[in-house]
């Protein structure tokens, strides 16, 4: 256990954690940045970010992150390792019990733990994934130069996997189980102009076939006229069913909060496990969440904007929310001490 007890402690280093920890750093709070199971966050999965203001020949996303941690720790944030498994906001000061077996006491906690990938149940995804199967196209395209590689997905990601994939594979497949793409306009023109990807619509990745040793070899796709043909297979219905051979698949279908630690403490949840944050007494949003001296920022309580922007924006936030709160638990212990004295 952590000897002292921390004032602030940000859960996700993302661009929501970072940009907490600038404003509370420069606040003079000392806060401690647990950097989770994907430190820096989704930006490190992206190449150029043109939409952050103020870089308009845009900039990679690693290098974002890079700099906004030099930023946080120029005014005295420090980092460290793990995520958290299991959190006591019962009590005060709250207590966390993180994967490296250690256990921080803090008054005030900011959730920026953000989204993760999702996978699609292919049957042998779990076998794969690493293997030729990929959950992020910047990360891992460049081991596919001269493939054939598929695509599952119907949104903004899964275009920009596509976009990304031209670059290295010989040809790149849209695998989407129904005929209308749920991505923006200008990306979907972008990927459907695109004379090296082509779209399978009506369509569903079934089994990917493979092994560790020799990585993916093929996939077994199934389709139907009237779109979801794994549901309508499951019903009974006839679908297509044929195998490719390809030597890649990325999925690129969305994502899922990170919030497991947080249920059953009071902290509100969504229906899909994303922060509900509270609103002040006009109805204006804030960062705070169900549970006193508990903030949440960035794609963790964000399930329609998800940008970076965004996300940096709701950072500033929860610092300023747990700034306060921090304040008014001070002031309110004074309060207490010369009532007794
Ligand atoms: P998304 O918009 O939720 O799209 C997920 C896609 O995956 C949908 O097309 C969905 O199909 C499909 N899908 C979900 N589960 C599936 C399953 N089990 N099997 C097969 N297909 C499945 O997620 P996203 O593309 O990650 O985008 C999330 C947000 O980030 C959006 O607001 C997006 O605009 C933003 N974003 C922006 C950019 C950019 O502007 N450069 C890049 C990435 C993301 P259905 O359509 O049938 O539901």
């Amino acid at each position: 256990m952590h000897g002292d007890v921390q004032d602030l402690v940000i859960a996700g280093s993302g661009v929501a954690g970072l940009s907490a920890a600038v404003y509370a750093a420069r606040a003079d709070l000392d806060p401690l940045v647990l950097e989770g199971d994907e430190p820096g966050g989704q930006l490190t999965l992206t190449t150029d970010v043109e939409n952050f203001l103020g870089f308009p020949e845009g900039v990679g996303g690693m290098e974002l992150i890079q700099r906004g941690k030099q930023q946080a720790e120029r005014f005295g944030a420090t980092f460290e390792h793990g995520r958290i498994d299991a959190a006591d906001l019962e009590g005060r000061p709250f207590e966390l019990s993180l994967s490296t077996g250690e256990t921080i006491r803090t008054r005030a906690l900011v959730v920026a733990t953000g989204a993760s990938a999702r996978w699609v149940g292919a049957e042998n995804e779990e076998a794969l994934m690493g293997y030729g199967l990929s959950t992020c196209a910047t990360c891992d395209g460049a081991f596919h130069r001269g493939d054939d590689v598929l695509v599952i997905g119907g949104g903004d990601s899964a275009m920009e996997e596509a976009l990304f994939l031209t670059r290295f594979a010989d040809s790149v497949t849209v695998v989407h189980r129904r005929e209308e793409l749920r991505a923006s306009e200008i990306m979907a023109e972008r990927a459907l102009d695109h004379e090296d990807i082509e779209f399978r619509w009506n369509t569903e990745l079934q089994t990917i076939h493979g092994s560790q040793e020799e990585g993916v070899t093929g996939a077994t796709l199934v389709s139907h006229p009237d779109g979801y043909p794994k549901e309508k297979a499951a019903d009974g219905v006839d679908v297509e069913t044929e195998t490719v051979d390809i030597g890649g698949v990325f999925y690129g279908v969305g994502h899922t909060p990170n919030t497991g630690f947080l249920e059953g403490t009071g902290v509100e949840l969504d229906a899909d496990g994303y922060i509900l944050p509270e609103t002040d007494e006009n109805g204006r949003p804030t960062a705070e969440t169900g549970v006193d001296g508990v903030f949440a920022a960035g794609d963790v309580a964000d399930p329609n904007y998800r940008q970076a922007i965004t996300s940096a924006g709701t950072g500033s936030m929860a610092a300023l929310d747990a700034e306060d709160y921090l304040e008014s638990i001070e002031e309110s212990a004074e309060q207490t001490l010369q009532a007794t004295v």
